[in-house]
């Protein structure tokens, strides 16, 4: 196994100080690891994710060369060649562990973005006191864009936050832990062979959650009483002036319907379960309120606004990777991690064998999979 930083480098280098896992502690899980601690339903800082990690790390004994970066990738005699910065390896396999979320996703608008307003991206952000003085747009409302604009309010400063197709989730349903109810009733452990429109479900943003001691619910209506401004999706950027778009009726009411319709399925899980028998009575939650007027434009340049946040996702980087499996959007080709090149295997994808795989707990089904499919082709190919 090879490591460009530590063990469980990502979340060491590349998180918010502040952040929290947005997953409750007695979810994460690694094969023969748990999460043992006193408090099952908060939720990890990071540094406590570091811990979790290394301590799985030790307890799998697995032989991790740290501090070794693979620069290239290449397929070679029914093998691949692998050269990192300390010396190349040989292998008759190769498992693609490296993350999916090792760059972050910048649309094209921010090259007109006027020099005076600082850009910042999810991971390069650490905490609100280095941001200029002054508003701050954050565009992006999924997991991330709730977070940081929340934080960066509390600080002090008057935040806008440009909102585009996002999923809505209350942190609590029924008494339980939205979570628990992902994972309860199924749909967390979906296969990707059983899901109609894989590419949108591996295409979706991230839930607005966030982990906090009070379990509390972070989603429009909440920012929106904290005072924080909504405007539509940042369109366009002309003339140093930020265009948004005028959907945000639909964009609420579309994330207000999905959220009702996974709630619909927990209901209908719950009237048939026997573990439904001990979760509070139906709910459902105030629409998403739309503001009065939202703000379709703004002046970059009128010092309103002095620094931008972009949490508009992330994206894997396949820079290193010399095979020719990476389309055209730089996304792997595989089926369910087997990637389309003998030998060569994918982990930690969205949606990549379940819709859990991109999570921590996510990992051990599908690493079992893999490692099936891993074993049967070096027994055939001997
Ligand atoms: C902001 C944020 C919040 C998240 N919150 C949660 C959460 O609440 N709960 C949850 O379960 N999951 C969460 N996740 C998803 C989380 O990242 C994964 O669960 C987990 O970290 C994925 O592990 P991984 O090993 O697949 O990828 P990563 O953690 O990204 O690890 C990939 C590793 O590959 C190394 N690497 C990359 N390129 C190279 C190279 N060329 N040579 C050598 N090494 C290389 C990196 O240094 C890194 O250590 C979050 C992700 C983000 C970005």
């Amino acid at each position: 196994m090879l490591e460009r930083g530590d063990v469980a480098n990502s979340w060491r280098r590349e998180r918010w100080d502040s952040l929290r896992l947005l997953t409750p502690n007695w979810q994460s899980r690694l094969p023969g690891h748990r999460y043992d601690g006193a408090d099952p339903d908060g939720f990890m800082t990071t540094g406590e994710v570091v811990d979790f990690i290394a301590r799985f790390a030790v307890i799998a004994a697995a032989p991790v060369r740290t501090h070794t970066t693979v620069t290239s990738v290449r397929a070679l005699d029914g093998g691949y060649h692998v050269a990192t910065d300390s010396g190349d390896l040989r292998c008759r396999c190769v498992v693609v562990a490296t993350g999916a979320c090792n760059l972050a996703s910048v649309p094209a608008v921010r090259e007109a973005i006027p020099a005076s307003v600082e850009c910042v991206t999810a991971l390069e952000y650490r905490n609100p006191s280095r941001l200029p003085d002054g508003g701050v747009l954050v565009v992006g409302a999924s997991a991330t864009g709730v977070q940081l604009a929340d934080e960066i309010h509390r600080s002090g400063r008057p935040v806008m936050l440009s909102v585009g197709e996002h999923v809505r989730l209350p942190r609590t349903y029924r008494g339980r832990d939205v979570l628990w109810w992902m994972d309860a009733s199924g749909v967390w452990n979906q296969r990707y062979d059983e899901i109609d429109d894989l590419a949108r479900a591996r295409k979706l943003p991230s839930p607005q959650l966030v982990g906090t001691p009070q379990r509390a619910t972070l989603d429009l209506n909440a920012l929106d009483a904290a005072g924080i401004t909504l405007v539509g999706r940042l369109a366009a950027v002309r003339d140093g002036r930020a265009l948004f778009s005028g959907g945000l009726r639909n964009q609420f009411a579309l994330a207000d319907l999905k959220m009702d319709r996974l709630l619909d399925t927990f209901d209908e899980w719950a009237h048939h379960d026997p573990r439904g028998a001990d979760v509070g009575p139906r709910e459902r939650f105030e629409p998403t309120r739309v503001p009065a007027s939202s703000q379709l434009d703004l002046d970059l340049r009128s010092g309103r606004i002095r620094s931008i946040v972009w949490a508009t996702g992330f994206r894997p980087d396949y820079g290193w990777l010399h095979v020719p499996v990476v389309d055209r959007k730089g996304q792997l080709r595989h089926d369910g991690g087997v990637v389309e090149s003998p030998g060569m295997y994918v982990m930690g994808l969205p949606v990549l064998r379940r819709r859990k795989s991109t999570f921590i707990h996510g990992a051990e089904d599908d690493a079992r999979d893999l490692v099936g499919h891993l074993a049967g082709y070096l027994a055939r190919s001997i």
